[in-house]
């Protein structure tokens, strides 16, 4: 269990105190309609977590009310997924499906008790009778049919006498209710529709807000445990259980706010989409944010039920940044995996000097992991490193192996190079090269000094493979939809080659392959004649919030990691970046260790001195682009122009994002873009207050929940305000203004 307890096992333990339940009983409940994603493992935690906690059981339930979109194979999914988790549930596995029976019988103990009724309204006449937020609705006349009447209709929707849409059952409960959900919902629709589980029997079928309450009291169900999009049902879930005189053990209903994660939707249809029409090869293709994407690739369940725990259970939606994610699995791997050696881009070297072969008991785990064995490492005359490992002619910093500077080989000896061997183009094909036979590791008295240890393979001795190499699935931040995918996720290496160690009968393996980050067996394209090995995650930890990670020992990790030593030069930047300018350990390392990125910092600096904000941009914005372009369209200078409006309070931190794309896109200079399109921050109040007095007047259900202690809806106000000023409201003067409002209303 968590050390500090969350609000819901707060509720849980009170619950159990003070006698209302004798057990726990919570469920898992989703719609068979597609595969579970990281989101799910969230609620899957807590779900099953809490019932394991406080000694109840979990059922996992199918909420299968939909007949259009549900599926044996995504049910079979969901179990695995649970199952892989480490979760089991009790005794079967539930449906909803399986209470319809039960859930019609209520429907017409409703109606007998004059709760409930037919409507003959179509869809659209529904929706107008609703009325709006500010305007009460209006009851249809068949509100007015007698209960005779009623149950008449509904035995003869039943039997299907009528067509979709004709007829519908709805609560007799009020229809100028300031909760909307509230006024006459919808009980029951027809669907002359095949379902998955019940066939043809039904034509008729139970909406959400009457089926989940009533599955969950039928299995006994205590915590009601869902996300906060549904805390305006709750009125309706309670009016049901409440009406039918369902006593205790009957369930009540909890939110708790949903996981939502940069760099990717989190959404089932969406998901959908991308495996039906082809943008990836699967449901659990490595690169979709689904439990099964996360298992194939590489995922431990440890690292994801350990990222569940650290993200914690709250009652705010809020945005996790995935580099959590992809830090918890690094950090977990770190201490399990065994080293290894993999050349993804082979250069070969014909080491003259050396004759025969021989095998070097080399260590799979590095000094600081609390882990031992080691490997049979074969070394010969010709080796392959990566090609990028070797610079004919290098820039100033550029520690490997070059004509004039020599390099250690990991676990064995210092190469010097001799000659560079090229075809007719001009591309080198070879280097020859001389080995120091006193240099090998852990004995060597060469005196030679290198700058760094490149891994390596031996060429005779090596298996070819296949590597497959991921990206991001989505190249934004908060991606909405197709146009947002990453078009280079995948990149295939073909002829990667292996030392023999890697090669091995054992499924669900993993490796750390020095230098290039952590690496899975793929599960099922895997062969003896070519083996597909997965990147899991790199090795180079970007999650700027880590100094925050709670664990103690994770913070040991991060220091005493797999990371390199800082050369002299980077250590003098990383000084000056920390000390003088005070930046944040984290970004300093991203500038420091790139000597690119720290030039065009320096740059930027010696037109405005504002080292934080200039910091930041480049850290993460010119970063970026960087990786992805040859060459940058904007320059140093109109950063430095771009921070300065910032700085100023010209521009917001949110619209200064949507100004560099626009540079990096088509080298506009900052200035004129913010000018020709009107991007300037609002400050000025007297311009801030119609658009607030606008979202309060249209928000008077959130004015009142406010009002009565729901002080979370805060944020709710601000980012309206924020949002209908196109993002170019101040914040600081929003919040004021807000607050000031708000006193008021
Ligand atoms: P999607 O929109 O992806 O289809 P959903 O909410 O419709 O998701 P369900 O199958 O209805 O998916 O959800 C099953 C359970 O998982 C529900 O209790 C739901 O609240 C929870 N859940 C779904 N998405 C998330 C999320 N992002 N974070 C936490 N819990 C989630
Ligand atoms: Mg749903």
């Amino acid at each position: 269990m968590s050390e500090s307890k969350d609000f819901l096992r707060t509720i849980v333990e009170e619950d159990l105190k003070s006698g209302k339940y004798k057990e726990v009983i919570t469920r898992f409940p989703p719609e068979p309609n597609g595969f579970p994603h990281i989101g799910h493992a969230k609620s899957i935690c807590i779900n099953f977590g809490i019932a394991r906690d406080y000694h109840g059981h979990c059922n996992l339930r199918m909420d299968d009310t939909n007949p259009t979109t549900e599926d044996m194979k995504y049910v079979e999914a969901l179990k695995d997924a649970v199952t892989w988790l480490g979760f089991e549930w009790a005794d079967k596995v539930y449906f909803a499906s399986d209470y319809f029976p039960k859930i019609y019988d209520y429907a017409v103990q409703l109606v007998k008790m004059g709760k409930a009724y037919v409507d003959s309204l179509n869809e659209e006449e529904i929706r107008e009778y609703r009325g709006t937020v500010t305007t009460a609705g209006k009851r249809s006349k068949f509100a007015d049919r007698s209960i005779e009447e009623n149950l008449d209709l509904l035995e003869r929707m039943k039997k299907g006498e009528f067509k979709d849409g004709e007829h519908v059952l709805r609560a007799k409960i009020d229809m100028s209710a300031p909760n909307m959900k509230m006024r006459d919902p919808l009980l029951y629709r027809i669907r002359h529709a095949h379902h998955f589980r019940t066939g043809d029997e039904w034509c008729i079928y139970p909406m959400y807000d009457f089926a989940h309450c009533l599955s969950d009291y039928c299995e006994g169900v205590t915590h009601s445990i869902c996300t906060l999009e549904f805390e305006n049902n709750r009125d309706i879930y309670d009016w049901v259980l409440d009406e039918l005189e369902l006593k205790l053990p009957r369930p009540y209903q909890h939110e708790f706010a949903r996981l939502g994660m940069n760099y990717t939707v989190m959404s089932k249809r969406k998901f959908l989409e991308l495996v039906n029409d082809g943008y990836v090869n699967g449901w659990d293709d490595p690169r979709m944010p689904t439990i099964a994407g996360y298992k194939r690739r590489g995922y431990t369940a440890e690292s994801i039920l350990n990222f569940c725990d650290q993200i914690g259970i709250a009652k705010a939606n809020s945005m996790v940044d995935v580099a959590q994610l992809e830090f918890c699995i690094r950090d977990d791997l770190n201490t399990k995996v065994p080293r290894v050696m993999c050349v993804l881009d082979p250069l070969k070297i014909i080491i003259e000097n050396y004759e025969g072969e021989e095998e070097i008991d080399a260590s799979c785990y590095p000094h600081d992991v609390p882990k031992e064995g080691s490997r049979k490492l074969p070394f010969s005359k010709e080796i392959y490193i990566e090609r990028d490992d070797f610079m004919e002619n290098p820039p100033e910093g550029y520690f490997r192996l070059t004509p004039s500077q020599p390099v250690r080989l990991k676990h064995a000896y210092i190469l010097t190079c001799k000659e560079v061997v090229k075809d007719a183009n001009g591309n080198i094909i070879e280097i020859k090269a001389e080995y120091h036979p006193d240099s090998r590791s852990g004995s060597d008295t060469s005196g030679i000094k290198v700058k760094s240890a490149i891994h390596w393979v031996s060429a005779k001795h090596a298996k070819a493979v296949e590597v497959r190499l991921y990206e991001r699935l989505y190249s934004v931040e908060a991606p909405e939809g197709l146009e947002d995918l990453n078009p280079d996720s995948l990149h295939i290496i073909k002829n990667a080659f292996v030392e023999p160690a890697v090669i091995t009968q054992k499924p669900d393996v993993r490796f750390q392959f020095e230098r290039q980050g952590y690496f899975y067996a793929d599960p099922i394209d895997y062969t003896d004649d070519l083996p597909v090995f997965n990147k899991i995650v790199g090795l180079k930890d970007s999650w700027t919030k880590k100094a925050e990670a709670p664990k103690s020992q994770t913070k040991k990790v991060l220091v005493e990691g797999t990371v390199a030593p800082m050369s002299e030069e980077e250590q003098v930047f990383f000084d000056k970046y920390t000390l003088a300018f005070g930046l944040n350990n984290e970004i300093a390392n991203i500038l420091a260790r790139d000597a690119e990125l720290s030039s065009f910092y320096e740059e930027t600096l010696s037109f405005v001195n504002s080292p934080v904000s200039l910091a930041n941009i480049v850290a993460n914005e010119v970063a970026r682009e960087l990786k992805l372009e040859a060459t940058l369209k904007f320059s140093a200078k109109e950063i430095s122009e771009l921070v300065t409006m910032i700085d100023e309070g010209t521009i917001s931190n949110k619209i200064a994002k949507q100004v560099f794309e626009e540079m990096a896109k088509s080298g506009e200079n900052p200035t004129a873009i913010v000018e020709a399109q009107g991007l300037t921050q609002i400050s000025d109040p007297e311009k801030l207050k119609p658009i607030i007095d606008e979202v309060i007047a249209k928000n008077p259900d959130n004015v009142a929940k406010f009002k009565a202690g729901n002080t979370n809806l805060f944020g709710f106000f601000v980012g309206q305000v924020l949002k209908n000023s196109g993002g170019k409201a101040n914040p600081t003067v929003v919040n004021e203004l807000v607050t000031e409002k708000l006193k008021h209303v």
